[in-house]
């Protein structure tokens, strides 16, 4: 049986965000976090009334509409994802989008999830007119082909694929520094560990904020809970849990509200301190935006 559309609005001051569902991908428990017995992580799902046998991983971009531009945050998995994923594009038309009139599209690191939605398997650029933003940091890891050479035959995958997906249009890739305003009001914040140059992004308009944590946690009912899990996606899982004490200790300091592209849609909400970790409270669902 279908859903309603995966798309849901909500304002950061002037601007108008999106977020756009992408699916899910189920992901069975064994193995999942590097650091902690099964018998743990299913305790924290039952606690989180979630299944004890997988987790099913969510996927939500975020759409920004701010200065008559339209503005993508990552893209989801385009059809390379599970079977249970590739909604993007139908939900981002339901919520009145063509992909024609994206003007930028940004992406926080270069994982399948986030990259492959920019391209089909057959090659057709999903966002003809869009500049494309990437991560210096990012770059310089993934499109390195010593790097690539040298990586685990596991990971080589990962390098094709970022290949596949930039390589058509390597010479117009516009690569940002951390610490810097990208575009008008979203700032790129280094959040390095689940990937080399993994980034979050502080919006601001007006006397709103607002930080995309990106993949920061995956699903905060394991990882904002238990900020030193690491999970297998985790690069380096030390660096990845120290940028994520980090950053959660920020935004419950500040009660800034977040978004995160792993939780459940529409995957925002505010970060309250519990235990020693963190909890994501949802945000109410509102007509009125
Ligand atoms: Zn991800």
């Amino acid at each position: 049986m279908n859903q309603a559309p995966g798309y849901y609005r909500y304002k950061i001051g002037d601007m108008v965000l999106t977020a756009i569902n992408d699916g899910f991908a189920r992901r069975p428990l064994e193995g999942f976090v590097r650091n902690a017995e099964l018998a743990e992580v299913k305790a924290a799902m039952a606690q989180a009334f979630l299944p004890a046998d997988a987790l099913n991983i969510t996927f939500t971009t975020l759409a920004i509409q701010s200065g008559g531009k339209l503005i993508l945050i990552d893209t989801g998995n385009g059809d390379s994802g599970a079977p249970t994923s590739g909604t993007w594009l139908a939900n981002f038309r339901a919520a009145g989008f063509d992909p024609k009139d994206v003007s930028t599209v940004v992406f926080s690191h270069f994982h399948g999830d986030h990259i492959n939605g920019f391209r089909l398997k057959d090659g057709t650029a999903v966002f003809p007119n869009a500049e494309v933003m990437v991560p210096a940091a990012e770059w310089a890891f993934w499109m390195d082909d010593a790097k690539m050479n040298a990586a685990p035959e596991a990971m080589k995958g990962a390098f094709g694929g970022v290949r596949r997906v930039f390589g058509p249009v390597s010479k117009d890739v516009k690569q940002f520094e951390a610490g810097k305003e990208i575009l008008p009001g979203i700032t790129a914040i280094a959040a390095p560990g689940h990937t080399p140059g993994h980034t979050t992004f502080a919006l601001s308009s007006g006397t709103a904020r607002m930080m995309v944590m990106s993949d920061t946690t995956n699903h905060p009912a394991l990882f904002a809970r238990n900020p030193d899990w690491s999970a297998v996606f985790d690069m380096d899982g030390p660096q990845a849990a120290a940028t994520r004490r980090r950053l959660l200790d920020m935004v419950s300091a500040d009660k800034m509200q977040v978004a995160f592209y792993h939780a459940p849609f529409p995957a925002t909400g505010y970060i309250a301190k519990s235990g020693n970790g963190f909890e994501l409270v949802p945000v109410q669902w509102t007509t009125s935006i």
